[in-house]
């Protein structure tokens, strides 16, 4: 693999494991990868076989961790202000 591809092929995993966390509810179906039976959104692969792919590409790179553990962060900071606010309009 050329190193441009090696980083398209990362920057295109990344963009799916952000896909895996939605802004608002979303269809997932069943993980791409034989034999996985996650839930991956667009049937694409699950969130566990894309971080274990970015791991391979890049030599189990922390930043993998740290991109992953952001993104998943963010979401769920999203997620708790959106409650929040919907709470305080019920009120
Ligand atoms: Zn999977």
């Amino acid at each position: 693999m050329t190193n441009k591809s090696k980083v398209m092929l990362i920057d295109s995993l990344i963009n799916d494991l952000r896909r895996n966390y939605p802004d608002w509810p979303s269809t997932f179906s069943q993980c791409m990868n034989e034999g996985c039976v996650n839930g991956a959104r667009g049937g694409r692969q699950c969130i566990e076989c894309i971080f274990n792919e970015l791991m391979e590409l890049t030599g189990n790179d922390s930043h993998v961790e740290i991109l992953h553990e952001h993104i998943y962060r963010a979401s769920r900071a999203r997620n708790t202000l959106i409650l929040r606010a919907k709470e305080k309009v019920a009120k």
